[in-house]
């Protein structure tokens, strides 16, 4: 077997450990004579699996008492629709900060519930920098402000949590969640779709604040309620019982690897490692403002385009895949999620560095 060096957005690499050990719990886990997939979610053993993930990601992120944690479907983008259907009632208006593709299709989506602001955009430069706080436009009277924490497309990150004052901030934290510790009490509500640092795509971690809830549109589809699913453990309908079981694998891994600090300072060593490269290279280039780098998600361009395909076959030729950039951002894109080694990053660099020699 060899697995190679997978630098995809998401689905994304996972613990090999935690598939290791899917694999042997597949068809009896442990000694129920059954796999996790064919479990009642209400039976013993997978409430018991459902309950373990719940603390993991209390304990791992310090969730406080006064917030519930759910697992739902539909994805960020079933949360797209599902966060103002279930807060825009409070004003019926909300803010929403512009920082590229992700926060761009969570506004048009936010549109159709409430009076939708855009209190910051990035887009006057190309969505490479995150606008500074002072040049927010913010509607006290507003019902949450909306982030994208991580724009997994463009590769900008917030590196400081804006204040908001006490308008909620809600946060689409898909692709940095866990990456790093965070103050969760800053935040009226997270999400996060599980498949770049949690586990496999299905299941979505909603964060929420307690008394946020009971706001919800008289349109909003029950499975959809967050109330309804507070009040019945995220069991008002069936869960995603696999994905959540993978999930709590991967996070009992982070948390035997250090927890979030851990996951920071690991994440910080890959991403240096690539940006420094980036910065002293002619022949390739990261177009990001500085302070504004995603940890999580490099884009990164040849100095010559049409060698695009050259440079990703010469990469797939060593081991490393999915390293395409997204067609609205062209060239490449490495995507650094927590399961991904140091060791991967050496690669890649080691490789354009072989790749510059042989073409600057
Ligand atoms: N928001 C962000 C920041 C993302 O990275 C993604 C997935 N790449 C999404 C939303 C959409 O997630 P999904 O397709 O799981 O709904």
């Amino acid at each position: 077997m060899s697995r190679v060096f997978n630098f995809s957005p998401g689905p994304a690499t996972l613990p090999e450990a935690v598939l290791r050990q899917a694999a042997e719990e597949m068809l009896d886990w442990q000694g129920s004579g059954m796999s996790v997939m064919e479990m009642s979610h209400r039976g013993k053993e997978f409430m018991g699996i459902h309950a373990e993930a719940v603390a993991l990601v209390r304990e791992l992120m310090g969730v406080p008492d006064h917030y519930k944690v759910l697992f739902v479907q539909g994805g960020a983008i079933g949360e797209n629709a599902i966060v103002p259907m279930n807060l825009m009632g409070r004003s019926g208006r909300a803010d929403y900060v512009n920082t590229g593709e992700w926060s761009t299709r969570s506004i048009a989506e936010a549109a159709k519930y409430g009076r939708v602001q855009v209190a910051a955009s990035g887009e006057a430069s190309g969505f490479t920098a995150i606008p500074p706080r002072a040049s927010w436009q913010l509607d006290p009277g507003a019902a949450y402000v909306h982030i994208c924490s991580n724009e997994t497309i463009g590769g900008v990150q917030y590196h400081q949590l804006p204040d908001v004052g006490d308008v909620p901030l809600v946060a689409d934290m898909s692709s940095d969640i866990m990456s790093r510790p965070i103050d969760v009490s800053r935040y009226g509500l997270i999400y996060a779709g599980a498949q770049k640092n949690m586990g496999p795509s299905g299941v979505t971690v909603v964060i929420v604040r307690e008394d946020l809830l009971g706001h919800a549109l008289a349109i909003t589809p029950s499975a959809f309620n967050y109330q309804l699913q507070a009040e019945n453990d995220s069991m008002y309908n069936t869960p995603p019982t696999y994905a959540i079981y993978i999930l709590g694998l991967v996070l009992k891994h982070t948390r035997a690897h250090g927890g979030l600090a851990a996951m920071e300072a690991h994440n910080r060593a890959k991403a240096q490692l690539l940006y420094d490269f980036l910065d002293q290279s002619r022949y390739f280039s990261n177009r990001v403002a500085r302070e504004d780098r995603s940890l999580m998600n490099v884009p990164f361009h040849l100095k010559d385009a049409a060698l695009d395909a050259e440079f990703l076959k010469g990469a797939q030729a060593r081991g490393m895949v999915q390293l395409k950039g997204h067609r609205l951002v062209g060239g490449m894109r490495a995507s650094l999620y927590n399961a991904l080694p140091l060791e991967a990053v050496q690669a890649l660099v080691a490789y354009m560095q072989e790749f510059e020699a042989a073409h600057a």
